[in-house]
């Protein structure tokens, strides 16, 4: 099938149109319409190439909402004209004890990854949703619910499940105190989605000019990260904090203000981080650790309560080719809070 759509030629140069092929379809393949496309980070960090070099061209986007347009003869759970979603995975063993309880993202044997990865029968570079269409296996399909507002769900599908996936590791309910560093893409849906399930939310920020945003969003509170009086009040008053900062930070200021056992869990930074200091987290059993989006049953689960709640990313659209702008503003955190492409701004290729 032609499609096309815009890719990253090399590091240093903007991505520029693409037209390529998208496989024929195998049997339990849905071929999907794009509609939207979230613009992730990851997009930015691996287009960038601050990840380690890449097959160009790599076509970015992991937050892809669409509609169904063809299905194999062997699926099940999908029909022409579907409302679907796809996030940051396309594939796994389908065979190991990680998949086998439904966390495709720690699959022993890997899992494929929706662009700069390789397809596991063809081996053929995957291409992710800056483009027209997408052909993905059945089981890496998410069913969008009714009523959702399809041009705003796109970011559930990569920043949605990467804030959600903690919460319910962390069995975060009512009574919960969750604090939230960053306020990006990630950070604004981690607000929103612990507010859903009933905590009590503070933002960490840096500087007051955040204040009001944080409370627009949801948030209880809003703590001033360089008030030292404020952060020594407030020490052993959360139980879970989401560290959402995208680039290289010192996590030990934010520790005490975990209580005894708590967790700081990081889903912002792949890479290096400042040297931390270990008392903080020796006086008091305290953890820092790692959290990568979630598995495609907690994926469903978390749409179905978008859904239910109706809580959707406060997005900005753009055209296709706006992407570059859109990167350079991302890179100054300069968007509220995420980029979505409205693929309606591409021409499908020529038949
Ligand atoms: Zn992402
Ligand atoms: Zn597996």
């Amino acid at each position: 099938m032609k499609t096309t759509g815009y890719a990253a030629y090399s590091a240093d140069k903007p991505l520029a149109p693409y037209d390529f092929e998208r496989r024929e379809l195998r049997g339990n393949d849905v071929a999907i319409e794009i509609l939207y496309s979230g613009v992730c980070h990851s997009d930015l960090h691996t287009a960038r190439g601050d990840w380690g070099p890449y097959t160009a061209p790599l076509v970015p986007g992991h937050e892809i909402v669409g509609k169904v347009i063809a299905v194999g003869p062997e699926v099940e759970h999908y029909a022409v004209g579907d409302p679907v979603g796809v996030g940051c995975m396309v594939d796994s063993c389908q065979d190991c004890d990680q998949c086998d309880h439904g966390e495709e993202q720690y699959c022993r044997n890997g899992m494929t990854a929706t662009y700069d990865s390789k397809d596991r029968i063809t081996g053929e570079p995957t291409q992710g949703g800056y483009s027209k269409h997408i052909v993905v296996r059945e089981e890496f399909v998410l069913a969008m619910p009714d009523g959702l507002d399809l041009s705003r769900a796109a970011p559930l599908l990569c920043a949605g499940i990467t804030t959600y996936s903690p919460l319910r590791t962390w069995n975060v309910g009512p009574g919960s105190r969750v604090g939230v560093i960053g306020m990006g893409g990630l950070g604004h849906m981690a607000i929103k989605l612990a507010i859903a399930l009933g905590a009590h939310v503070t933002v960490l920020s840096r500087s007051p000019s955040k204040e009001k945003d944080a409370l627009e969003l949801g948030a209880d509170a809003v703590l001033i990260s360089t008030d030292k009086d404020a952060m020594k009040a407030a020490r052993n008053s959360l139980d879970l904090i989401i560290d959402t900062v995208p680039v290289k930070h010192d996590v030990t200021p934010y520790m005490p203000l975990l209580d005894v056992d708590g967790t700081l869990a990081i889903v912002g930074q792949v890479g290096p981080m400042e040297e931390f200091m270990t008392p903080p987290a020796i006086m008091g059993r305290r953890r820092i650790a790692g959290s990568l989006i979630g598995g495609i049953a907690e994926t469903q689960e978390m749409l179905d309560f978008c859904g239910r709640m109706n809580i959707l990313p406060e997005c900005e659209m753009i055209k296709m080719d706006e992407i570059n702008t859109a990167f350079d503003r991302m890179e100054k955190a300069d968007v509220r809070y995420r980029f979505v492409i409205d693929m309606s701004s591409v021409d499908a290729p020529a038949a």
